[in-house]
């Protein structure tokens, strides 16, 4: 992956002219930052074009599939997509299955519309957004904080712990810049560094959320290989999801 100087010096891609990802102006905490850290460490030396800088029209093929994804609240059509792009359908599918290889989505040769788009999925994932008054659901916790910052809109969240299956719910407010409130209490995300090249594959499954420190520890502990990882607070997990997606639909930073 090749990484290029962001403003703040911290390593950082220029995904399209004056936009960098991650956004470091918006982790401000110290574990944020170790989380983007951990992140870019375990991606380097992997084949990762998910960050890379797209040219002109897959960027607009890029925005145009998560700007439908978010308004309508499902996966777009490649004839969804043409029509608001002005994109021959033939070209978009081109760039589709491109995208594919490179982990940015995943598309339906059949019913020819994407199947996911980062940070959305059609399966069921247990992490549910409502956004917009529709209901999507997110590959991981991360994602589906980041839902917020990618639309700048505010979102609420509802998952389970994954120790205890207990409901975990978490709102954010000012457009989803801030937490507004989460429940229970001690709620907590463990961000995995894992990666093997399919985000959706490896460490979006053990990016989730967790009714307490207790139980994620519970977890970690029953794990037979050490996870290298992460314990994130909700704000410092929102700050993590900011970093990443907010930039995806930004026009400049
Ligand atoms: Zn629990």
């Amino acid at each position: 992956m090749k990484l290029e100087a962001s403003v703040a010096s911290e390593p950082a891609v220029e995904i399209r002219q004056g936009v960098f990802r991650p956004d470091w102006s918006v982790a401000t905490s110290v574990a944020a930052r170790r989380a983007l850290h951990g992140r870019i460490a375990a991606r380097a030396g992997l084949l990762n074009q998910w960050s890379h800088r797209l040219e002109a029209t897959g960027d607009t093929v890029w925005r145009t599939a998560l700007q439908l994804y978010g308004a309508s609240g499902q996966a777009p059509s490649v004839s969804d997509m043409a029509g608001a792009s002005g994109i021959q359908p033939g070209r978009l599918a081109d760039i589709l299955r491109k995208f594919e290889s490179h982990d940015l989505v995943a598309f339906n040769q059949t019913s020819n519309r994407i199947r996911l788009a980062y940070p959305f999925t059609e399966s069921v994932t247990g992490h549910r957004v409502e956004l917009n008054g529709h209901f999507l659901h997110a590959l991981c916790a991360i994602d589906a904080l980041g839902v917020a910052g990618m639309y700048d809109a505010d979102i609420a969240i509802s998952s389970s712990c994954v120790h205890c299956g207990d409901t975990i719910h978490a709102r954010t407010t000012d457009k989803g810049r801030a937490v507004h409130s989460f429940s229970p209490v001690g709620a907590v995300i463990w961000y995995d560094f894992a990666y093997d090249g399919s985000a959706a594959a490896s460490c979006c499954l053990a990016i989730a959320f967790f009714c307490s420190g207790g139980h994620l520890q519970q977890c970690l502990d029953l794990q037979k290989v050490r996870r290298e990882g992460i314990r994130l607070t909700m704000d410092e997990a929102l700050e993590v999801g900011r970093a990443i997606f907010g930039p995806v639909l930004s026009e400049r930073s």
